[in-house]
């Protein structure tokens, strides 16, 4: 029982922190695949940070400046300039740099936030980034104390899980995979990262298509991610854009939209 509690707990973390990040950040922020709502926006933007020690409008930053610049060598993680095993450095140097050149109003930063009205978290500005860090370990120290270890291990690992889904999705996303389109950079669909950060792995269907709330389009590839989205719209919380939506594969030939639907996702992209 203790065994499957720690379990439970785990998964509960790790979706929380994930959830927050691919459909907050990713498809709601970064994306607007996905429309949140005024109050739930205003709460990921306040607690987010809190949740997933990561700065909503750095991380949102940093995503464009990689989308902008795919696999060339001002990406801000690709596996091709620094190897799979180098990216997890990468990924955190780079975010360090964006929220420095956010702080300091660098238009090179800022310029991919005009739509963001809000600040970095006050934690950042002030160099508090660990505060988060420190809260989850002292929550899971509690439950190791009161529970059991494996229980304040499997609640920390959980919660503090992002940089190891993101670079999962960096490194393996961008070099191992098949492809569904000549997307013009390394992106790839990998199902196993997929399935592990909720859709997060299809990362060629997603640069093809960025405004797209669904990361998949063929029958085998399963987007959780975008499973939350449709209980979390059932609930109020989001609106989904269903025009820009990645069309099935058979039915994007059949249709022959894929211009249309490149230049709806360009636009949207930014
Ligand atoms: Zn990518
Ligand atoms: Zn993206």
């Amino acid at each position: 029982m203790y065994v499957v509690t720690c379990v439970v707990v785990f998964a509960v973390a790790y979706l929380l922190n994930i959830v927050t990040i691919t459909v907050g950040y990713h498809r709601g922020l970064a994306h607007q695949a996905v429309t949140l709502s005024p109050r739930v926006r205003r709460a990921l933007v306040v607690a987010g940070n809190w949740i997933t020690g990561l700065d909503p409008k750095a991380w949102v930053v940093m995503h464009r400046l990689h989308h902008e610049h795919s696999d060339t060598a001002l990406d801000p993680h690709s596996p091709l300039n620094v190897g799979i095993w180098g990216i997890a450095s990468e990924q955190l140097r780079s975010y360090e740099r964006v929220l420095v050149g956010l702080a300091r109003d660098d238009p090179h930063f800022t310029r991919y936030a005009k739509d963001l009205e809000f600040p970095i978290n006050a934690l950042n500005g002030r160099g508090l980034w660990w505060a988060p860090y420190a809260i989850h370990a002292l929550v899971g120290v509690v439950g190791a104390v009161v529970v059991g270890p494996l229980l304040g291990f499997a609640y920390f690992a959980g919660m503090m899980s992002h940089p190891v889904q993101g670079g999962l999705v960096n490194a393996f996303g961008h070099a191992v995979g098949g492809r569904n389109f000549d997307t013009g950079d390394n992106a790839r669909n990998n199902h196993l990262v997929a399935w592990l950060v909720l859709g997060e792995g299809f990362q060629n269907n997603h640069h093809h298509a960025p405004a797209s709330a669904r990361f998949s389009c063929r029958m085998l590839e399963v987007d959780l991610g975008y499973g939350f989205c449709l209980v979390l719209e059932a609930l109020g919380a989001l609106r989904i854009h269903r025009a820009a939506l990645l069309p099935r594969l058979g039915a994007l030939r059949g249709a022959g939209s894929s211009a249309t639907l490149r230049r709806r996702a360009d636009a949207r992209a930014l």
